[in-house]
């Protein structure tokens, strides 16, 4: 009779390889984890929703029979997201897994370092792997800092912005950093709601002093999404302690959250305070270039070229979040690879149609002629008045660029719309404004700035606004 263990499952993974591409099993087999075996059930963690999806779409039937060709019985494979707080996974009570975040890591421990598995740094994410743009850099350039002078520089590090804008990946990277120049440092990565799980458990078994002795002798210590804190006093009061007294002790600590120290509702006035005393570092949303790099840097770790049309659209479709960017890139390497189809533009549309979302939504004559009146301060009527100074044409022809790329309207209607001009009015209008464009012309910055405000709604609240 077969043993139900971890065994099983390996024996069952090798036997897959054989079968599938060497592609096919990196991408989808190594990032498995055994979770738990019964005579029923095989369950396996992967790193998030996608990988659950696709496994179960086009794996889940392959891993079942080999699984039962092993031990002659129906038991059925089922996939869980791995929780990244990889020291007490088995410990969270249900509430507490309730509120996990969709977002979790892979983590294949001790490929780095021996510190690294109890550090549960994870040697995934580093810093030649995080792409550096305006948006990030300088908390990039902060982390780098602390990286390389643990303790010396700014302390506590508090690093802060939106979902999905690198900043565990930001954490990871400066604890590989760390480790990787002086190995024997003792660090520790965790996110508060690990710090909240381990505090319960060791109220609970009335153990805090080897609570306190995971902790204190630490040189490093990061606490991910420090927001989770919130509302909660005991974990609050606990990890003013621990702070205390790494602080004194000399001893780093690097923090991330969603919102400023100041902006972080019912956490302690204390805590915020000594937030605030070293450096804090925000993460903005990526502008279109830093995307189109990630996504490049992202298909190399893939080993897969992207397209640059490819690229753009993806870019250019996800509005901010990093991690959905990822995602979707994903969703079309697996595509091309299940369908042996090159990436290119058509399958890319094909394969994100669903997900994406219509950019062009907001764009219409009168909001474009709005936006660009706003920005400029001066009026809609005349952007579409006969006036040849710079001050108006410039704008004019701004508005007709966009006109002829956001919207579908045909030249003769664009040239109506704009005060009856002919159609090789806005052709011109359109080449000058994309050439200086490419030439990465000042124009450019404004005309982000307006798309922006256009696509943000802003424009749209300031009609109504006037209107009212
Ligand atoms: P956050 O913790 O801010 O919610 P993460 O650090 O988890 O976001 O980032 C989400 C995903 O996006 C990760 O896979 C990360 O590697 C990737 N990512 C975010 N920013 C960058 C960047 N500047 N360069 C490369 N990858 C990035
Ligand atoms: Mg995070």
């Amino acid at each position: 009779m077969t043993t139900l263990n971890a065994n099983l499952w390996e024996k069952c993974r090798d036997k897959i390889r054989n079968d599938i591409t060497e592609e096919s099993y990196n991408t989808w087999f190594q990032p498995i984890n055994f979770v738990s075996i019964t005579e029923t059930k095989l369950v396996l963690s992967v790193p998030n929703t996608f990988y659950k999806d696709c496994l179960e779409q086009n794996y889940l039937d392959i891993i079942n029979s080999t699984l039962n060709s092993f031990t002659q019985s129906s038991i059925q494979a089922c996939f869980e997201i791995e929780n990244n707080s990889f020291n007490h996974p088995k410990q969270e009570t249900p509430k507490l897994k309730n509120e996990k975040k969709a977002h979790s890591l892979s983590f294949t421990a001790a490929t780095i370092n021996p510190n690294t598995a109890s550090s549960t740094i994870n040697p995934k994410y580093n810093f030649e792997n995080f792409v550096v743009g305006s948006s990030n850099q300088f908390a990039h350039a902060a982390a780098r800092s602390v990286a390389d002078n643990p303790k010396v520089t700014y302390n506590p590090l508090f690093v802060y912005g939106g979902v999905g804008l690198g900043k565990t990946h930001l954490l990871h990277a400066m604890g590989n950093a760390i480790l990787k120049t002086n190995p024997q440092t003792k660090v520790r990565y965790l996110s508060a709601e690990s710090f909240t799980v381990d505090l319960i458990e060791s109220l609970k078994q009335d153990d805090m002093r080897n609570f306190r002795s995971r902790y204190r002798p630490l040189d490093v210590l990061f606490v991910d999404d420090i927001q989770f804190l919130a509302g909660k006093e005991r974990t609050q009061e606990e990890f003013f302690y621990t702070f205390n007294a790494l602080h004194q002790m000399h001893k780093q600590v690097i923090l991330s959250s969603d919102s400023y120290p100041k902006d972080l509702s019912r956490v302690e006035e204390r805590l915020r305070s000594r937030f605030e005393a070293g450096l804090v570092a925000d993460i903005e949303p990526p502008d279109l270039e830093t995307k189109i790099a990630i996504i490049y840097k992202k298909a190399e770790t893939h080993n897969k070229q992207i397209p640059s049309d490819v690229a753009t659209f993806i870019a250019t479709n996800i509005k901010t979040n990093v991690r959905e960017l990822e995602g979707l890139l994903l969703r079309v390497i697996a595509y091309a690879s299940f369908t042996r189809r090159f990436i290119d533009l058509e399958l890319t549309k094909e394969v994100l149609a669903e997900f994406i979302c219509d950019v062009n939504r907001n764009f219409n004559l009168p909001t474009i002629m709005a936006a660009v009146a706003d920005h400029f301060e001066i009026k809609v009527s005349d952007i579409k008045s006969k006036k040849r100074t710079r001050n108006i044409s410039v704008p004019r022809q701004i508005a007709m660029y966009l006109c002829r790329t956001k919207t579908k309207l045909s030249l003769p209607e664009i040239g109506r719309q704009f005060g009856g001009k002919d159609h090789t009015t806005v052709i011109f209008a359109n080449k000058k404004i994309s050439e200086l464009l490419n030439k990465n012309n000042p124009l450019k910055k404004i005309v982000n700035i307006i798309v922006s405000d256009i696509e943000s709604g802003k424009t749209i609240k300031n009609i109504v606004k006037r209107s009212e």
